[in-house]
């Protein structure tokens, strides 16, 4: 797959001002802005020289809403008004949220329609978009004290497994913190970004992001400072909170602490975990204290504690490689990014597994905004040389249904974005004036076995024989991983076009499980894709057999006629069987009885045409 070079409308040749632009690393426990300044991006800090902002915002009546440390800090006083984790509340309905397990300790509006969560705070109700909203207000107002300037743009990181609800919703945020977004960039790529300009590496590399709530994997193969993104592979629902939760429950244990816990317990609690595998990280054993029971832990009995979780993030570096077609030998960098990867428990599973040391070189809660800081820079204009940019891949293959309910992939999955394909179809009955389209996306070859993304109709084709219209479907998907589909009949030009945004998306464990059941299925779905088309060529055979001999009846003998008629009732009734082999050699059947009659037939209407052009041709030649 090459990597195309795209220019970005901002980036002119020429531009003499600075102009003020950030990137945004929009965390799910943390956050960060960074900007071009003084030679170089940076993190900015706040005014007492901090820099990730906690992504918490506390809700108080009649004032306005607090956000960061001090918000973070009140969690535990005032649970039901701080939103924490924001970040996974984006793209989700209250149901799916529900659905998921998450604890959640805030009262939901449930009058309120399911599509998106509303909390109900003193400062009224509060849903995802507007938190991210509160958060990256209050990273923009940094930049601006920071850079003493108007923004002009900001690029804002989001997970590579976003869909396209997360995605949307991360932008509307944008917009209604008043950020005008130049783009919406993958972590990991931001990561690469900020690795290429630092340390020139060459070969294959691989971004492993585990953040709080979000885990991320890429495959990146970089040449000559040119990066190629390869595969990529996460989970949305994984991250360090998760190491949190399962240290809590032990410590639960350990204290024997039965006693059902209140919210604000709970937070004291998990305050409590994480500190403690915060400090796991800079020494072998640690002393714990909960309630009455005293105790210490090692990083051993952590790392047994969390075996699951860290099995699952080296099965994804695993998949990864598969669909990259690689092996561990092939893998020339791995580039730890997130707060979660200072685990000694986790630096130990990925050095094993790739039977290599991780680059830790860059601060792993860093390396994500420096990298969209830098782009910031370019699609702002700032840059006037290399304005380029490196592209991402879309996770799932995307198509349309086609007769007999199979799928035609004109997308396939890993291909780069932003990228555009257009294909032809046509009609499949005789005057056929509407054609529906259904947008689908995953691996399978069943319409069924996907997941149904889109519907609309084309209207209006001109009446045509079935096969003659000319329709051409034609997808995009922009750089932001968003979904247009156009279809346009082209003698008319008449065109019916639609822009994807399912109200909710796919999480990587969806998609995950797409993939898995795509590779478990691959024989069964041959096979059923093998008798749709059997069964698709059987009756438009029939078809032409019945109104051939209506048109041409004459030219048949009765027995031949008799013949004709068994071989089509026999392949009829055959055609529900689900054997494809015998559907095969009943039309075959069809075809060779048949075949006498067709000759005739062609004789017939050729003939009929030479006569009529011999005679075109006499009467030419008399003028
Ligand atoms: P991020 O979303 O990248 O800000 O990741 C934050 C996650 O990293 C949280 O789960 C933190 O508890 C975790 N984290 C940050 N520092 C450390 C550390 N020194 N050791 C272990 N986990 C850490």
């Amino acid at each position: 797959m090459a990597l195309l070079k795209i220019s970005e409308p901002g980036g002119k040749a020429t531009q003499p001002a600075h102009h003020l632009a950030v990137g945004i690393d929009l965390g799910t426990t943390n956050s960060l802005v960074a900007a071009s300044c003084g030679g170089g991006v940076k993190p900015l800090p706040d005014a007492e020289g901090r820099y990730l902002l906690p992504s918490v915002v506390q809700y108080r009546e009649n004032q306005p809403p607090l956000v960061g440390a001090q918000a973070k800090f009140n969690t535990a006083t005032d649970p039901a008004n701080t939103i924490v984790s924001v970040k996974r509340l984006l793209g989700k309905s209250l149901s799916e949220l529900t659905a998921l397990g998450h604890f959640l300790p805030y009262q939901f509006d449930a009058n309120r329609d399911d599509s998106s969560p509303a909390i109900v705070t003193v400062a009224g109700i509060k849903d995802p978009v507007r938190v991210s909203a509160d958060i990256l207000a209050e990273l923009a107002r940094r930049a601006e004290h920071c850079l003493k300037g108007k923004l002009e743009g900001a690029v804002i990181t989001v997970p590579a497994y976003f869909d396209d609800a997360q995605r949307q919703q991360t932008k509307d945020a944008a917009a209604l913190a008043g950020l005008n977004v130049l783009r919406l960039l993958n972590e990991p790529t931001a990561a690469a970004v900020a690795y290429g300009l630092d340390s020139q590496d060459q070969g294959n590399i691989i971004v492993f992001d585990l953040g709080g709530g979000t885990f991320d994997v890429s495959l990146l193969s970089l040449q000559k400072g040119v990066f190629e993104v390869l595969a990529t592979g996460g989970d949305t629902n994984l991250g360090g909170d998760d190491f949190d939760r399962l240290l809590a429950d032990w410590i639960r244990s350990q204290a024997n602490s039965g006693n059902e816990l209140d919210a604000a317990a709970t937070i004291r609690l998990l305050h409590l975990a994480n500190d403690a595998k915060h400090r796991l990280s800079d020494a072998a054993t640690i002393d714990l204290t909960y309630q009455q029971w005293s105790g210490e832990i090692n990083n051993e009995q952590f790392a047994e504690l969390c075996d699951d979780l860290i099995k699952k993030t080296i099965n994804t570096c695993r998949r990864v490689l598969r669909d990259a077609a690689m092996t561990v030998a092939d893998i020339d960098n791995i580039i730890l990014v997130g707060g979660a990867t200072r685990m000694p428990v986790i630096r130990e599973a990925v050095t094993r597994f790739f039977e290599k040391q991780p680059l830790t070189e860059l601060d792993p809660d860093k390396i994500v905004a420096i990298g969209a800081g830098i782009q910031a820079d370019v699609l702002i204009g700032n840059k006037s040389a290399e304005n380029f940019l490196l592209l991402d891949v879309n996770p799932l293959s995307l198509g349309i249904e086609t007769m007999g309910e199979l799928v035609e992939k004109i997308i396939p999955r890993n291909t780069t974005i932003p990228v555009a394909k257009a294909q032809e179809f046509t009609t499949f009955k005789d005057g056929q004036t509407i054609m529906s389209l259904h947008v689908v996306q995953g691996e399978r070859e069943l319409v069924k076995d996907c997941r149904s993304l889109a519907r609309f109709e084309l209207r209006g084709i001109p009446p045509m024989v079935a096969g003659a219209a000319k329709i051409r479907v034609r997808f995009q998907v922009d750089a932001d991983g968003l979904l247009g589909v156009s279809a346009e009949e082209l003698s008319t030009g008449k065109m019916a076009e639609i822009q994807v945004k399912p109200s909710y998306g796919l999480n990587a464990d969806a998609i995950e499980q797409m993939l898995q059941s795509s590779q478990d299925h691959a024989h069964a779905d041959m096979e059923a894709r093998a008798l749709k088309e059997a069964q698709l060529e059987a009756t438009q055979l029939i078809d032409a057999m019945n109104s051939a001999r209506k048109i041409d009846g004459e030219l048949l003998t009765e027995a031949e006629s008799e013949r004709i008629m068994d071989a089509v009732s026999q392949l009829q009734n055959e055609i529900a069987s689900g054997n494809s082999n015998q559907i095969h050699a009943l039309t075959e059947r069809l075809n060779r009885v048949s075949g006498d009659f067709a000759a005739r037939r062609m004789d017939l209407h050729i003939g009929k045409a030479l006569r009529g052009e011999s005679i075109e041709a006499v009467e030419k030649s008399a003028d």
